[in-house]
């Protein structure tokens, strides 16, 4: 017995996205039928794969191709594949429920918004191509049946958010869409996809280099395939066109922006390959969720083999979109193959360098753009520097920094070639934030004498930092750790700042014996201008950013203590002094000291462990 329709809701996310889908306006309403060619080049990707190690699916791959049937008088448009097929757990995993977080993420943030249409360009990034034929259709039927597997299933949804599922009869493995297309008074400034004519023209403007032939029948029923099939990455680089580019990108990554750049490039002599990679110019939303798609293809003789191999292309250049085709490796490599190869190996060494050298010229040939691709990517690119020490000072050639200096980002070398004579060290302070970095009371003293500092507020920033020690010769030092002299007398900030005054050493004792379990030590600061306190890290201690991150994380940490620097210029040092002086056991001592201790954390973006009673002493100071 077959099994009976049942009718299915939608996930609820998926039908949210159907709904904003139907309900936006698209300036090219044409490129449904990119969506639905791509997910058909794929499944005929899919099986040649599988094939490839599948004895029982080899007799399937003869004559795999696409094929489009237009029915006029009924307003239908089917795009058939005889690709991999869908199980019907697939079918309803595939297709009724969205899986990837980011997707989810941004839905519901649209809809908090209330927004009710999706931005265009949104809609690929989403990768939900197969909903895009709700723009032009009243219902779709998919019929399928996964290659290998007995039974054939027939889905189809109105696109209301329920959808139904039963047995179909079809022989042949893989999938067939029909679009029963909206009527045409409701199509408003659609063109009619029930043209065959149209129907061509819009294949052969997206699909051309569609590996796989797409065919349809003309008038007098002879076949005929539509598109060229030409692997772009085969072609001369100066024969493809900009558009060819622009296609070929969206087709691979179904990110409907344009490319931010384009990396093409062939090995030869020891491993021969051919790469064709694209820096896209957004970044996806799950750029940071841990196990995203690494989005690089792997083409083994034009053959296709596998989506995001991820061991082509280190961890930090994962937003790298496009392909590589190698002339050497076997086609029969498994993704654990892979991870072991030595030429695959080859293989990244170059690509990665290649894509570096890449970006120094962006840098250097299109500030401008290259700003954005930081802005996007620059986090992503900045793991680097802790994970391929290889190729750090190339990273960090090409990284760019906020700095207290003029506006706008800072490559190193132009940090380097404007600090003044006597400076020999790279300065740097990292911050939860980008304000927060810059008014860190640990700037003043060098704001003061006019030197730049490195504000560093990304969190990738607090693991690279203690890896890195230097760029070209020149130390990298943190403002927030150790003493901090910039008198020209070049004695240590101990020795010249320390006072030959026995006052103010008894109350430096008394405030540190106070304060032992928050603080290493309290000492006169050379680094404070204006600020009463602040906190200073030895050279090794982890910065409070640091440890903030490892509890996040769920690790123990230890409390890192630190040094209390204190301003003895600041009338609150000045106050306290005095009534140390008149009293040392004044209780008004201690609760100085606790105050002076949590401004300095506040004012570094951290914590305080009680922040009731914090703010407490400091009205009940203030009352006073
Ligand atoms: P995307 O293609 O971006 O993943 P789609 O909504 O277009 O998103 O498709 C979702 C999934 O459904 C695909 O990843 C694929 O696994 C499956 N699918 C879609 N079309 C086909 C097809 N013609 N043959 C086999 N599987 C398909």
């Amino acid at each position: 017995m077959p099994e009976s329709r049942q009718t299915f809701t939608f996930q609820a996310e998926a039908r949210q996205l159907l709904d904003l889908m139907i309900h936006s306006v698209y300036s090219n309403p044409d490129i449904f039928l990119r969506e639905l060619v791509s997910n058909a080049s794929d499944a005929l990707d899919k099986l040649r794969f599988e094939a490839l190690t599948n004895e029982s699916l080899s007799g399937l791959t003869g004559d795999l191709h696409i094929q489009i049937a237009t029915v006029p008088a009924d307003r239908t448009l089917a795009i058939s594949d005889n690709g991999i097929g869908m199980n019907r757990d697939e079918l309803v995993e595939f297709i009724g429920t969205i899986a990837r977080s980011g997707t989810k993420e941004y839905v519901k943030l649209l809809r908090e918004k209330g927004s009710g249409s999706l931005p265009e360009e949104l809609i690929g990034q989403f990768g939900i191509g197969f909903y895009s034929s709700f723009m032009v259709a009243g219902r779709v039927t998919i019929v399928t049946r996964r290659a290998g597997e007995e039974k054939a299933w027939k889905w189809e949804s109105p696109g209301d958010g329920t959808y139904t599922l039963e047995e179909d009869a079809r022989q042949e493995q893989g999938t067939t869409v029909t679009l029963f297309l909206k009527p045409k008074e409701e199509e408003g400034s659609f063109r009619d996809y029930s043209d065959p004519e149209i129907i061509r023209e819009i294949i052969r403007r997206y699909s051309d280099f569609v590996a796989w032939p797409i065919r349809m029948k003309d008038e007098n029923g002879a076949e005929a395939a539509l598109n060229s099939m030409k692997a772009l990455w085969t072609r001369p680089e100066s024969e493809i066109t900009e558009e060819e580019h622009k296609e070929f990108y969206r087709h691979i990554t179904h990110d409907w922006n344009k490319p931010a750049r384009m990396i093409f490039f062939k090995a030869e002599g020891g491993m021969e390959f051919r790469a064709l990679l694209y820096v896209p110019s957004k970044a996806p939303l799950d750029m940071f969720i841990r196990d995203m798609a690494r989005g690089i293809q792997l083409y083994i003789r034009r053959i296709f083999i596998m989506d995001d191999c991820r061991d082509i292309v280190p961890e930090y250049l994962r937003f790298l979109r496009g392909l590589v085709d190698s002339e050497d490796l076997p086609l029969n490599i498994s993704r654990e193959m892979l991870q072991q190869s030595r030429q695959v190996e080859t293989i990244r060494k170059s690509v990665t360098r290649k894509v570096l050298d890449s970006l120094a010229s962006m840098l250097k040939d299109t500030r401008e753009a290259y700003v954005s691709f930081w802005q996007e990517f620059g986090k992503v690119l900045k793991e680097g520097l802790f994970s391929d020490a290889r190729n750090r000072e190339r990273i960090l050639e090409v990284a760019l920094f906020e700095t207290t200096g003029p506006d706008g980002l800072a490559t190193l070398d132009e940090y380097v070639g404007r600090m003044p004579g006597e400076q020999d060290e790279i300065y740097y302070v990292t911050a939860p934030t980008l304000t927060v970095g810059k008014n860190s009371p640990h700037l003043e003293a060098f704001a003061s004498k006019g030197r730049e500092v490195l504000i560093l507020a990304d969190p990738v920033d607090e693991i690279w930092t203690p890896a890195v020690t230097e760029y070209k010769g020149k130390k990298f030092t943190s403002v927030a750790r150790g003493l901090v002299d910039l008198d020209e007398s070049g004695k240590s900030g101990a020795e010249n700042e320390k006072p030959s005054d026995e006052g103010l050493d008894a109350l430096l004792k008394y405030l540190g014996k106070t304060l032992e379990d928050e603080v290493k030590e309290v000492r006169i600061s050379g680094r404070l201008k204006a600020s009463p306190s602040c906190l200073v890290g030895e050279d090794f201690d982890l910065s409070p950013q640091m440890e903030a991150l490892l509890r996040a994380a769920g690790q123990d940490v230890l409390k890192v203590r630190r040094n209390l620097e204190i301003n003895p210029s600041h009338p609150l040092v000045g106050k306290l002094r005095k009534i140390y002086e008149e009293e040392p056991s004044d209780p008004r001592v201690a609760r100085f000291a606790r105050i002076l201790f949590g401004l300095a954390a506040l004012s570094e973006g951290g914590r305080i462990d009680d922040p009731t009673a914090f703010s407490r002493e400091v009205a009940d100071l203030l009352a006073e």
